[in-house]
């Protein structure tokens, strides 16, 4: 028999408004605002039949969506996001994936969230059922972008393979679902992936344990909260090697005992002055040629590196070091084995203020705007968020 090419219209229609739970408290429209992406670069706000969630899911009603280094890209170059097997162009998808909201529906069975709760998000739901998904390495799972037609192995990552954040609601799988303490601002709770992603990339893939020293090259938003993260888990020290001062600056504020400017200082000798060997783990945020040979020369025998940029050209660097000093180097991607969670601990209970790292709120219809400030650096913004539907921007500094 011939495969049959079902339209991601037709996939969702299987769900049904009738086996979902909702509350007269919030109720759930039929339409929504969501931007779609057309060509590359080119957003639209259209309106969008609200989706429905499925058995294990739930509906969210986003309230603030911050900006990302990867949603730049996907609205640029499509990849790192695969819809029906190919770029997510032309094809009615929405991006955006560090969100927050409250909970507006229930899928069928689902009750270990109600219908009004505060939650924010993890991206990555994975397949469920692969090698890497069954080892909550769900960010490495070998279904990626395959949840439709034929070949629907009902992987979600939502803004990459699943839409996106850049909306008024938006599906979600309940484990990729963490509560928000009431004091935590819409803002803050959107910075929760990111310091998920950092705290991935030291404890769940590097080990990490008290005592052990972290060098982190590169304070953007997966750098600073890189090195709140690795003192909070009692690294020691933690250095952070950037080049703009008032960056380190908020490096030390969030836990950083040693900054070190790039430009200014030989980075490998200050480190070394610092950790005698050379350092337990570094953590390469940038990814260019210059950083990743600096990160293999401060690691010690038997140390860490961990990738955690994406650069778009091949790198070349000293693997004659790496062999010969018995350095293990890995690479990153997302949030993996509920790594999210436990950065939310850290954060409501306040070991580290990720909202230092928020600088600016745009309203819904500003998006592209908001992304020019990520991407331009505008106003020297680290993170912008896109208030939706709740509280965020109230106290707004932004024009
Ligand atoms: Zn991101
Ligand atoms: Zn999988």
């Amino acid at each position: 028999m011939g495969a049959r090419v079902v339209s991601r219209a037709e996939t969702q229609s299987v769900e049904s408004w009738s086996r979902v739970t909702t509350s007269l408290d919030m109720p759930v429209p039929e339409a929504m605002r969501a931007w779609v992406l057309g060509d590359p670069e080119d957003l639209r706000l259209i309106n969008k039949p609200v989706p429905i969630p499925g058995k294990a899911e739930a509906l969210v009603r986003i309230d603030a969506v911050a900006i990302c280094a990867t949603d730049l890209e996907v609205i640029k170059y499509g990849t790192p996001a695969l819809i029906e097997g190919g770029p997510p162009f032309n094809k009615n998808f929405t991006p955006g994936h560090e969100y927050m909201g409250t909970v507006a529906a229930l899928g069928p069975g689902v009750d270990e969230f109600a219908v009004g709760d505060r939650v924010t998000v993890e991206i990555h739901a994975g397949c469920g059922q692969c090698k890497r998904c069954r080892m909550g390495m769900y960010t490495s799972c070998h279904n990626y972008g395959l949840n439709y037609g034929d070949r629907d192995k009902g992987h979600r990552a939502n803004g990459f393979t699943t839409d996106g954040g850049f909306a008024e609601y938006a599906v979600n799988n309940i484990n990729t679902m963490i509560k928000v303490p009431d004091d935590m601002s819409d803002e803050e709770a959107t910075l929760v992936v990111t310091a998920g992603t950092s705290m991935y990339g030291l404890t769940e893939l590097g080990g990490l344990v008290a005592g052990e020293s972290v060098v982190v090259i590169g304070p953007g938003p997966i750098g600073l909260l890189a090195a709140a993260v690795a003192k909070s888990l009692g690294a020691d020290p933690v250095i952070l090697i950037g080049t703009r001062e008032n960056r380190l600056a908020i490096g030390r504020a969030l836990g950083a005992d040693v900054t070190i400017n790039a430009r200014e200082e030989d980075v490998v000798a200050r480190v070394k002055a610092h950790c005698a060997k050379g350092a337990d783990y570094v953590i390469d945020c940038a990814g260019t040629e210059e950083t990743v040979n600096q990160s293999v020369h401060m690691t010690n025998r038997g140390g860490r590196v961990c990738l955690a940029a994406f650069p778009k050209e091949p790198v070349n660097f000293d693997i004659g070091y790496l062999a010969v000093n018995n350095i293990y180097l890995y690479g990153i991607r997302g949030e993996g084995r509920s790594a999210t969670h436990r950065a939310m601990a850290f954060m409501a209970e306040k070991r580290f203020d990720a909202s230092k790292i928020h600088t600016h709120t745009f309203p819904m219809e500003d998006l592209p705007t908001a992304l020019r400030y990520a991407r331009d650096r505008v106003d020297d913004a680290i993170k912008v968020v896109v208030a939706i539907g709740g509280q965020a921007g109230e106290k707004s500094d932004a024009a």
